[in-house]
């Protein structure tokens, strides 16, 4: 990754998944710039930035365009071009993220699809002007509650299925600048994120049993994952959901041992 820059977007403390992925890109060598939701997590952002040899933070909210707008006028003014960008961002009401998804009000349905899907592809439009050189890649993090009925995940699981989709549109607009898009799904992490899911410890604890590797996603698995997709290694993959999950997605069933 040495001579490669890029955007992360939502590293929130240093469990973030986005920040096992700087550290990833980082470690290999690219130069890294953040954004950050707001003062209280700017704080926490710097040092972490700071240990990966970046001072190049900007505050957005993803609903919010003239945020948006804001953040890629500074990145471009810093660098003319860049090669990767990272879109780690989801929100849902966590009233709604637990029991029935048959209860999804209209107005949280609106704003988790706005926040967790709609945004990626505000950033790749954003993005698409500073990639035009040698291309370059864009990446989103999903959850295969996006095709399985995951207990809890409710409107969260339908907006992951829109963004897949949206990698697999966005991939096909921008395969012709030399743009590759794909999504990374991990499977459940102890993030801030997923620790608003209902009945999240049995999700993570469930999955750790029953994949096939017997053990979560890391840091530095999904890192690792996002190095190969963002470097020349990764050249002729686009339009992906690439799991990096222990092999969980393809059980049929569960298989605890001692059933
Ligand atoms: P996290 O809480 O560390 O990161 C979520 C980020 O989204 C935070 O930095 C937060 O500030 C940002 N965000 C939310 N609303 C925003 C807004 N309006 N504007 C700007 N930023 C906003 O949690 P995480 O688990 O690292 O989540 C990163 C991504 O990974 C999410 O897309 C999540 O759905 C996905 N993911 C998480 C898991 C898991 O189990 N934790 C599994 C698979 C996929």
């Amino acid at each position: 990754m040495k001579g490669k820059r890029g955007l992360v977007m939502g590293v929130a403390n240093e469990r973030s998944i986005a920040w096992g992925i700087a550290r990833a890109l980082a470690g290999a060598g690219a130069e890294l710039a953040f954004t950050y939701q707001g003062e209280a997590f700017g704080k926490r952002v710097e040092p972490l930035a700071a240990s990966v040899g970046s001072d190049f933070l900007v505050d957005v909210d993803v609903t919010d365009d003239a945020s948006l707008d804001a953040a890629f006028e500074g990145l471009a003014a810093r660098w003319p071009t860049i090669d990767f960008l990272v879109h780690a961002i989801a929100f849902s009401d966590k009233s709604e993220l637990t029991g029935r998804f048959l209860n999804t009000s209209r107005a949280n349905f609106k704003n988790t699809m706005d926040i967790s899907c709609y945004s990626f592809i505000e950033c790749a439009r954003r993005a698409h002007p500073l990639m035009t050189e040698k291309g370059g890649t864009l990446l989103t993090l999903t959850y295969q509650g996006s095709n399985k009925v995951v207990p809890n995940y409710n409107v969260m699981g339908v907006a992951k299925a829109a963004l897949e989709s949206a990698t697999r549109y966005l991939a096909n607009d921008l395969g012709p600048d030399g743009i590759r898009v794909n999504a990374i799904s991990p499977g459940p992490m102890k993030t801030l994120a997923g620790a608003a899911i209902g009945g999240a410890r049995k999700t993570y604890k469930h999955t750790d049993m029953n994949a096939p590797l017997r053990a979560n996603a890391t840091l530095e698995a999904v890192g690792g994952t996002a190095v190969w997709l963002a470097s020349d290694a990764g050249a002729c993959t686009t339009g992906e959901v690439i799991h990096v999950d222990g092999g969980f997605h393809v059980l049929g069933m569960p298989q605890y041992e001692n059933l």
